[in-house]
């Protein structure tokens, strides 16, 4: 008995190889290949190719486990054409965590080779907090608020072969804030009326960097909620960039780095962020820090607090809200990968738009399909990303929409540009853009008009 069982869990063929931060073996052979990963899966519908599918990474990997097949940087290129959808592990009837196992697979096969230098340039000096990633956007700043954008704009057009990713890089920049959020949001923001909630806030970086209004509005409405908003100075990034570069090295520091800040703000309700892949990571800390005692309780405790803003404004809003619109506004949902794929969030944010009297909510085809944004994977594998952004536009389209309401900085990113570029006719917003335009009630019965606080100020910016 015992040698049939050990026999099941030794692999069919080969040498089993050590290789830190392989994935579990164990784990990559519970795929039993039933195929139901491979329609999902963006790569594979573009490619039809079993190399770029879910099953076939999984297949790659674990013949680098067993040593069938060496480590090369060619497993690792295939590995990198993986957008980190997770759309497969939502259908795996195995539960094989396919993401994390790719995941894991990057940063096996960075250990074995290093780290390119530019993965280490940026994510180890530069998008490690929006403060460093500032000094970096300066000249941007620059660029674009002295005309001369207008200039170089149309000899990047003109730009051959790989120099046209610079046009790409640039075609992507939003109009950057005048200033970071973090650079100007209080520490403290205090609660409209009767403090129902103490909630520390996560701002992303690239929230902070780019999309200031967006995350002022998210303060703004939590304020207007009852929350006291602390949002705590000196925070990090949360590590999404670098675990998806394979970096866990710098991902572990970066984890260490945020908990130790939010201990410090004493007993929280939640810890709130506005970005999906931020919520996703922060949440990812407990698992990540298991196996170091001084820290293992305390991620727990620290990802235990962690809530999407969908989560945690379907949780606090009253059960209705007003947007001043007739004929009803019409909405579409843009779910991040992130949000719906990897943490299964799907019905928040559903519930949350159908408390808004004013609006009118209709579903795209496929609200949770990547639109190929994918952390830098735009910039990286331009090609598929363009694929997979041109479905999704069609799938709005077909929609009629005329705002799209998401929570992924980098959805945001890829589906502005594209309306910027193709004059399409619908605008991205953050749902903290739409939530900031209503009319709420707090729990002491006063009415808080739309608009509230200093998003009323803000235009939407494309
Ligand atoms: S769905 Fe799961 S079990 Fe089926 S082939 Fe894909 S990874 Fe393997
Ligand atoms: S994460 Fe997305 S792109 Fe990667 S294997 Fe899964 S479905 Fe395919």
């Amino acid at each position: 008995m015992g040698s049939s069982l050990e026999r099941l869990t030794q692999p069919l063929t080969g040498q089993r190889v050590h290789i830190p931060h392989l994935p579990d073996y164990s784990v990559l052979r519970h795929c039993v290949r039933c195929a139901r990963c491979l329609p999902v899966c963006p790569t594979y519908q573009e490619t039809l190719r079993e190399v770029q599918s879910p099953r076939g990474r999984l297949a790659l990997l674990k013949a680098v486990a067993e040593g069938m097949l060496p480590p090369t940087p060619a497993v690792e290129e295939h590995l990198y054409h993986c957008l980190d959808c997770r759309m497969c592990n939502t259908v795996c009837p195995a539960h094989v965590p396919i993401g994390e196992c790719i995941l894991a697979g990057r940063a096996a096969l960075a250990h074995q080779h290093g780290l390119a230098w530019w993965r280490r340039l940026v994510f180890r000096h530069v998008l490690i907090s929006a403060e460093r990633l500032g000094p970096a956007l300066w000249p941007l700043r620059l660029y674009q608020r002295s005309g001369l954008a207008r200039l170089v704009r149309p000899m990047l057009r003109a730009l051959p072969g790989p120099l046209a990713r610079l046009r790409r890089m640039e075609a992507l920049l939003p109009p950057l804030p005048s200033h970071p959020l973090h650079a100007t949001l209080p520490t403290v923001t205090p609660a409209q009326g009767i403090r129902r909630y103490r909630v520390g806030f996560f701002l992303g970086c690239m929230m902070s960097q780019l999309f200031a209004a967006e995350s002022r509005a998210t303060v703004d409405v939590l304020s207007a909620a009852g929350c006291e908003v602390i949002t705590p100075p000196g925070q990090v990034c949360c590590g999404s960039p670098q675990d998806d570069q394979g970096d866990r090295v710098q991902l572990r520091r970066l984890a260490r780095a945020n908990i130790a800040l939010f201990e410090h703000l004493g007993t929280l309700d939640a810890i709130v962020t506005d970005c999906a892949a931020c919520s996703h990571t922060l949440k990812e800390y407990a698992t990540l820090l298991e196996d170091e005692p001084a820290f293992a309780t305390r991620a727990a405790a620290f990802s235990a607090l962690v809530r999407d803003v969908y989560e945690w404004y379907d949780a606090i809003l009253p059960p209705t809200l007003d947007y001043d619109s007739t004929p009803p506004l019409r909405v579409t949902i843009h779910d991040a990968c992130h949000l719906a794929n990897a943490q299964g969030i799907c019905a928040p944010q559903r519930r949350l738009l159908g408390r808004i009297r004013g609006i009118e909510v209709v579903e795209m085809e496929a609200p949770s399909a990547c639109c190929g944004s994918a952390g830098i994977y735009n910039i990286t594998h331009p090609d598929m990303a363009d694929r997979r952004l041109a479905r999704k536009l069609d799938d709005i389209l077909s929609t009629s929409a005329a705002v799209v309401v998401t929570n992924g900085p980098g959805c945001l990113l890829q589906l502005r540009a594209a309306v910027r570029e193709r004059q399409l006719p619908f605008q991205v917003w953050h749902i903290s853009q739409l939530l900031a335009r209503c009319q709420h009630t707090h729990a002491d019965g006063i009415p808080v008009p739309g608009r509230c606080g200093r998003a009323a100020a803000e235009e939407v910016r494309l």
